[in-house]
């Protein structure tokens, strides 16, 4: 049983029924819709597509919207720009007509004010780099220093600017009206400085009735300085490795998704590790060396997700590349890890029992976790202890809450109704691992329930023999 979650991005390469269908079956996990480039007529069309199938194949499938954010993005384009080193590409704003032969418009108008002459752009995950020559009324006159082709709505940084734009824009929010009538498990916001960011999304969720988890997407400096403030403010947090390979320095990067997954794990918040982890098979049927060990560093360190982009999103090979993911985590994970959760700081009672449970199960020959959780956050407790060996059977009676489950490193989400008799629960927890061959007879079964005590309940640990 894999512990490490696969996310795979849909696009046209995936939207097809029996695509989606494979894609469950090797293993993904979550689906991202990422807003950026979905339409909203597509995604009304795919997410009861996908509920239905994740229905029909008993799998608890995760739907993340992800948010465009405070991006700055060119326009779209009749036809892609092929830029020469020193090519001139003029940036309009507010929808200026072109002037020069190469032009795209942008839609930020702050634009003007952000950037001077002398400043790099750097546009499409920093693949083409312009230099600012001069800025006019309503436009800005770029000198190409590496060629590249430019697309539509291809994305913009200006490394260590602090774009003036709303943390969640107008599309934004339309996007995430959507996604909540729709009933996604999990918003990412995309560009988050500050954790006010992050509690303007929760206001609008709660406004909405959502219970939606929010995914702060680490993707510049300023987010990276104050990690824990995002941590703290988010449900779980995505490290979106390519923004962050463009706002900060390359080498930087394997510091940086290190320090984020050491301190998500010691704060308890479920981790994304995202983008380029099989990049080359967007085009080949086979990942490279290099890719294979880059998806192994993230498995290492016990992220509780990694993530496809293009390669599904638009990629020829998608569900070979959920294969990949699957066969690279297996292996990794039965080499050991890289035991981050030691350094776990246990806040309260609930935690201590939590950490009980799982020293005993690291004690034990074939353990298995059996939790049970009504909102999820005692499964959590489990996963971010990130035990040896032993499974984690988290039983919750809320579909959303087993879907929410779908991210976390190690857990497989059950439904089953709670009846007044945890006694009761627990039997009948056992006899579905049993009939689902989940478990077999002389398996310890370490469960984490709560018990009657007189009038009270309190949370217990007992260790059962499996019949
Ligand atoms: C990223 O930058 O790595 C990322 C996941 O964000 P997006 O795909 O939205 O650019």
């Amino acid at each position: 049983m894999r512990k490490t979650k696969i996310i795979c991005t849909l696009g046209p390469a995936t939207e097809q029924t029996d695509v989606l269908r494979q894609l469950i079956q090797k293993g993904a996990d979550v689906f991202r819709l990422n807003m950026s480039h979905a339409e909203h007529a597509w995604v009304s069309e795919i997410v009861p597509r996908i509920r239905q199938l994740a229905q029909e194949m008993g799998q608890p499938v995760g739907l993340l919207l992800d948010t465009q954010g405070p991006a700055i993005r060119t326009g779209d384009l009749k036809t892609d720009l092929h830029l020469n080193s020193g090519d001139i590409l003029e940036l309009t704003v507010g929808g200026a007509k072109g002037e020069e032969p190469y032009s795209v418009d942008v839609n930020y108008g702050g634009l003007l004010n952000d950037v001077s002459v002398g400043d790099t752009i750097l546009m499409d995950n920093g693949l083409i780099r312009l230099v600012v020559l001069e800025k006019r009324e309503d436009r800005v006159l770029c000198k190409a220093i590496t060629p590249g082709t430019l697309g539509s709505r291809r994305h913009i940084n200006l490394p260590g600017v602090y774009v003036n734009l709303p943390p969640l824009t107008e599309k934004d929010l339309a996007d995430i009206s959507l996604g909540t009538e729709l009933g996604v498990d999990f918003v990412a916001l995309s560009f988050v400085r500050q954790k006010s960011d992050l509690d303007q999304l929760r206001t609008v969720l709660a406004e909405k009735k959502s219970k939606a988890l929010i995914i702060a997407k680490i993707e510049d400096r300023l987010a990276v300085q104050s990690i824990d403030d995002m941590i703290e403010g988010a449900d779980a947090i995505m490290i979106a490795r390519g923004d962050l390979g463009v706002e900060c320095p390359m080498e930087e990067l394997p510091i940086i998704q290190r320090r984020i997954v050491k301190h998500c794990i010691r704060l308890g918040k479920p981790v994304i590790v995202a983008t380029q982890m099989l990049e080359s098979m967007i085009t080949n049927p086979l990942p490279t060396r290099a890719e294979i060990t880059d998806v192994a560093n993230a498995v290492f360190e016990q992220a509780d997700a990694i993530m496809l982009s293009s390669e599904t999103s638009v990629g020829r090979y998608p569900v070979e590349c959920v294969e990949v993911l699957n066969r690279v985590a297996l292996r990794i994970e039965r080499s050991g890890g890289a035991g981050y959760a030691k350094s776990v700081g246990l806040k309260d009672a609930r935690q201590k029992t939590v950490a009980s449970a799982v020293v005993l199960a690291n004690s034990l020959q074939r353990a298995k976790i059996i939790v049970f959780t009504r909102y999820g956050t005692m499964a959590r407790n489990v996963s971010n202890l990130r035990p040896e060996n032993a499974p984690i059977f988290a039983f919750t009676p809320g579909e959303e809450v087993r879907r929410q489950l779908a991210i976390c490193w190690g857990v497989y989400p059950v439904r089953i109704g709670f009846t007044g008799d945890p006694n009761v629960t627990i039997e009948a927890a056992e006899k579905f691992l049993r009939e689902a061959n989940l478990t077999t007879p002389g398996d310890q079964l370490v469960i984490i329930s709560d018990v009657r005590a007189g009038e009270d309940r309190i949370d217990s640990v007992q260790l059962r023999t499996a019949k």
